[in-house]
């Protein structure tokens, strides 16, 4: 009786939209596959890996954060979170992005599972069903995820011009098009340290963003979600976007994604908030509400114990001295791998847009696959896309790096560009 049940084919209860999801993503797939040769004893340079990793293989971590996990008081660690997260953490790190500025008087935050979590507040709060949120051509996938799951689309506009500066006449076109289809528009970009582009914006192209963005922002409802993820490895300078994106603010809606995952090398404690910055104080409220309500009709309460420690790691001078300290080793060694990139990709003659600092570059080819698949062979691990492969400088020790580019320049040779 019992083969009999066994055997019967069993019929699928999944929807049909959910019934052929994809299932091991990519990334992960050419992960698993470099730590099994490694594994079985083959010299393998891994840059597929999405976060930061001493020289030596092991991930990066910042002590301080550590040494506060431990002191958070356990019975408050152990309540639920307030919905919309606490309001200390939430002024933290608005203070964090604003400072003491306007802006900062004219945001309301939640807390949420990470920058994912607030990218998908984002969208299922400030785009229709159907519609379409605007990012450039390459984006972090989980955008296109995050959409479709939520039965979004995304649009995108061609990252770069022809000479490599971020072209914002494409985006100004999206923007155009998508406001007359869509009555409204959600504009995606992650920056600085763009993954996976590596690109940060100057500050002539963020003064020509936050023009175009007011500009439309002006005649129709028009919200800014900037990601970012992976700020604290920008480049000195990089936090002055506040200043440029700041008239936008008084037309259209300026949303933050913040994420402790990188600042605090803490990818595992899933915590992050979303900012949203409006200058209508009733808007305000409308938008906060919004807000909560997502967080309760998603994952309900945040990570309680790491919101109170990344809220001390925020607010306690000593703390907050001591863990950017640590993260300016991390930085540092970032930086040095950059540093050795840029020299010797430019020296192989690669094509690759300006890389200043940050997680991810990327190497511009005619066939990524190909690339990818020639530098595989010689044991170097790389991500294709479309148009180019995504290089983890964040996973690659700087010994490594010219392995890496020879492996590259071979690659992009062998796909006839
Ligand atoms: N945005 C970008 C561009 C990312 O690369 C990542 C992580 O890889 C995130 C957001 C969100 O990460 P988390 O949800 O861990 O904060």
């Amino acid at each position: 009786m019992s083969e009999v049940l066994t055997s019967r084919p069993i019929m699928s209860t999944l929807i049909p939209a959910a019934a052929d999801r994809p299932g091991d993503d990519p990334i992960f797939a050419l992960n698993g596959e470099a730590q099994r040769r490694a594994a079985a004893g083959e010299s393998v340079v891994n840059a597929t890996i999405g976060a930061l990793m001493e020289d030596d293989g092991s991930l990066s971590i910042l002590p301080s954060v550590f040494e506060v996990f431990g002191r958070v008081d356990p019975r408050s660690a152990a309540a639920y979170a307030p919905i919309a997260g606490d309001a200390p953490f939430l002024a933290a790190v608005v203070r964090d992005v604003f400072g003491e500025g306007r802006l900062a008087a004219e945001a309301v935050a939640v807390a949420t599972a990470g920058g994912t979590g607030a990218v998908h507040h984002g969208v299922v709060n400030f785009l229709e069903p159907g519609q379409a949120l605007a990012t450039s051509d390459y984006y972090w996938g989980p955008y296109q995820t995050i959409a479709h799951h939520t039965g979004r689309r995304v649009e995108v506009f061609s990252t770069f011009t022809s000479s490599g500066a971020f072209d914002l006449d494409a985006l100004e076109r999206l923007l155009a098009r998508q406001l007359e289809a869509q009555g409204r528009a959600l504009v995606v970009l992650n920056f600085p340290c763009h993954n996976p582009t590596g690109y940060s914006l100057d500050e002539a192209e963020w003064r020509g963003l936050a023009e175009v963005l007011a500009r439309h922002g002006a005649r129709a409802p028009v919200t800014f979600l900037l990601d970012l993820a992976y700020a604290r490895y920008a480049a000195a300078g990089a936090d002055s976007w506040v200043r440029w994106i700041e008239p936008f603010a008084q037309s259209g809606t300026l949303l933050v994604a913040w994420s402790a995952s990188k600042a605090f090398a803490q990818y595992g404690a899933r915590v992050g908030a979303l900012l949203a910055v409006s200058a209508d104080s009733e808007e305000r409220a409308r938008i906060r509400n919004a807000l909560a309500y997502s967080c309760r009709g998603t994952w309900s309460n945040c990570n309680h114990l790491g919101i109170l420690a990344i809220t001390h790691l925020l607010t306690d001078p000593e703390l907050r001295a001591r863990s950017d300290a640590e993260r300016a080793r991390l930085k540092a060694l970032l930086d040095e791998r950059v540093a050795a990139f840029n020299r010797d990709a430019r020296r192989a003659g690669l094509r690759f847009p300006r890389y200043e600092g940050g997680f991810f570059v990327t190497v511009f080819t005619r066939d990524a696959k190909r690339t990818a698949a020639v530098a595989r062979d010689s044991g170097v691990f790389v991500v294709p896309l479309e148009g180019a492969v995504r290089v983890a400088l964040c996973s690659t020790p700087a010994r490594d790096v010219p392995r890496l580019v020879e492996a590259l320049r071979r690659g992009v040779e062998a796909a006839g560009s």
